[in-house]
């Protein structure tokens, strides 16, 4: 490769000792040169004819060395960019050859059509003199060679197998980075693409090759290609760097400093399709050299800041800057290189197109990384979130459920309040046993079903005789305690479950036997009598003895027959007991109870 790079040499370049003469008239003829001994021919001294930008024509002569006339030979002008170029040569007969060509002319027009300026020499048996007219409006430079036509022929395949590589390096990465757009739609690869397309189609343009095979006809476009693809280039780059640093995140200014860059370069382009290619290339190289420095500088400062991406930018564009410094120190004959300096300015134009890729390739994963750890933030606060929902709604239930199971122990606990105080309601508060209000409902109910099944009932009605006198004599209170000895006796009496005792009233009590006849009754009712005149109330008075009277009524209930029926022959009974003297037991009969 480095062979094929620095292999086949030219015979000779021809640079020092040429004698030159600006033409300022613009208006200088051959035969002036040819005739006029006045002018004033300069010695070019340098090994490089470079005359940077020049509106006027140039004259330049030479006399050839003497060459071998069994070979063919060639003159090579190796610079693609000359707007006029005529070429004679003459020996000391006369005119031998001439030649006009040059970006001006449509491509068709050139004798040997190659990208490169190609002259035969002619044969002669004496010296050859070679004059040459240039002009261009970019800058006008001559790096004028001579070849051995076979030598020639050798390094124009070695050459266009560099120009194939390199182009077909750049027309790979630029489809690739495009097919990437298409797949992932990130504009970065677009803005990429349009660099690499432009980078590519600029230096198309400077090797002479775009016109040869992209616009051999179009002298405009020819004319200021230079200017607008590689002001489109730079503009791409900014537009790039903007892109792939993060400038924003550091300083604002700078940010704003790509921007106008962008926008520059932007403003050069279309200018440069107005305005004279003389004065736009002017503008776009002052404008490059600042702007290269500027995004360098950027490079640097992000690097220095620690961001990774700008390692390898800036990298790409010191490879750029190195190959274009190293090309014109080898240009200026300041530095010897054995490779020749387009190549070193496409190899860094390689190298940094390949690191470009690899900084968007970088950043494109940095960014996908970044949106997908953004993603991941975002679920892993949705699902803390939903368990947060879900804990909450945990919680409130349970809280629901707590709240239930305590209303309903209360409600629990306050109907066994109510059974509670209902029963209390039915107590009489002196004696313990049921009280009056509990008498009335149960006899009714008792009244009702011995209607209902006709079934016996007995109503005895009890009283303590003489109470008053008890009170009178031992006092309320002896007397409270004696109505309770007496329903304590009576209770304990008691032994069916239907059987009930109430206090009716004061010292009466009444008695409710379900299911008993009048001689059950009698037995048991006597017995009770019997019991409490034996018995010796123990009170703070001294023992107290006291007597009862008691009166009842047994019958199955009648349809016809008024509720209260039974109740009253009962007290009818106690009435008659007590009309009778007291102490002892009556039952009801029609006509005692009448009586
Ligand atoms: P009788 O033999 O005719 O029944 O005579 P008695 O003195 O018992 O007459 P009566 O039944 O008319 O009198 C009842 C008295 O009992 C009236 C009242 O002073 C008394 N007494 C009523 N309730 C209570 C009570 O709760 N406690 C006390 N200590 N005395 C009461
Ligand atoms: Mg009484
Ligand atoms: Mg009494």
């Amino acid at each position: 490769m480095l062979l094929a790079v620095s292999g086949t040499q030219p015979q000779q370049r021809i640079s020092r000792g040429v004698e030159f003469l600006p033409d300022a008239t613009s208006r200088m003829q051959v035969q002036d040169m040819l005739d006029n001994s006045s002018l004033h021919w300069q010695t070019e001294q340098s090994d490089l004819l470079s005359y940077g930008m020049q509106k006027v024509p140039y004259w330049f002569r030479y006399q050839l060395p003497r060459l071998d006339s069994r070979e063919k030979w060639l003159l090579e002008i190796d610079y693609a960019l000359l707007d006029n170029l005529e070429v004679w040569f003459f020996d000391d007969q006369g005119l031998l050859s001439e030649y006009a060509t040059g970006d001006s002319l449509p491509f068709r027009a050139r004798t040997i059509r190659s990208e490169k300026f190609l002259f035969p020499v002619p044969q002669s048996p004496g010296p050859v003199d070679l004059l040459i007219r240039a002009q261009s409006s970019g800058s006008l430079k001559l790096p004028i060679n001579l070849w051995q036509a076979e030598h020639y022929l050798v390094y124009s395949g070695e050459h266009s197998l560099m120009m194939g590589i390199f182009f077909g390096f750049l027309a790979a990465m630029g489809l690739s980075n495009f097919f990437f757009f298409l797949t992932t739609r990130a504009v970065n690869f677009l803005v990429y693409c349009g660099y690499v397309f432009c980078l590519g189609l600029t230096l198309l343009t400077l090797h002479g090759l775009a016109y040869k095979y992209l616009w051999p006809e179009n002298i405009w476009l020819q004319g200021r290609s230079v200017v607008l693809f590689a002001s489109a280039t730079m503009l791409f780059a900014a537009i790039f760097s903007r892109e792939l640093l993060p400038v924003r995140r550091f300083s604002m200014a700078l940010d704003r400093g790509l921007l106008m860059v962008a926008g520059l370069f932007l403003m050069i382009l279309l200018l440069g399709l107005l305005l004279p290619y003389w004065l736009t290339i002017k503008v776009f190289l002052i404008v490059l050299i600042i702007a290269i420095f500027f995004i360098c500088g950027i490079g640097f400062w992000l690097w220095s800041k620690g961001v990774v991406v700008a390692r390898l930018y800036t990298l790409a564009w010191v490879a750029l800057l190195s190959s274009a410094l190293i090309a014109s120190l080898e240009n200026l004959n300041l530095l010897d290189l054995d490779i020749r300096s387009h190549y070193l300015l496409m190899f860094g134009a390689t190298v940094e197109t390949v690191l470009l890729a690899l900084v968007l390739a970088i950043s494109y994963n940095q960014q996908r990384q970044d949106l997908f750890e953004a993603q991941e933030r975002m679920l892993h606060k949705e699902r803390q979130l939903r368990e947060a929902q879900q804990q909450a709604q945990d919680d409130l239930e349970y809280k629901v459920q707590e709240r239930t199971l305590e209303l309903e122990i209360t409600l629990r606990e306050l109907s066994q309040s109510n059974r509670e105080l209902e029963e209390r309601n039915t107590l009489d508060a002196l004696t313990g046993i049921r009280n009056r209000r509990y008498f009335d409902k149960k006899y009714v109910a008792e009244v009702r079903r011995s209607r209902r099944e006709q079934t016996l009932l007995t109503v005895a009605m009890l009283d303590i005789d003489h109470f008053k006198s008890i009170n009178d004599r031992l006092g309320h209170l002896v007397g409270d305690e004696c109505i309770r000895a007496v329903a304590n006796q009576i209770r304990l009496h008691l032994r069916r479950p239907a059987d009930d005792v109430c206090r009716y009233g004061g010292e009466e009590f009444a008695l409710l036997l379900p299911n008993t006849d009048a001689e059950g009754a009698a037995v048991l009712l006597e017995a009770i009598r019997q019991d409490i005149g034996a018995l010796q109330v123990h009170t703070p008075a001294g023992p107290v003895s006291l007597t009862i009277s008691v009166g009842f009524s047994t019958g199955a209930v009648h349809m016809d027959v008024d509720d209260n029926e039974l109740l009253e022959q009962a007290d009818q009974a106690l009435y008659r007991a007590k009309a009778g003297g007291r102490n002892q037991v009556q039952t009801y009969n029609k006509e005692s109870g009448v009586a």
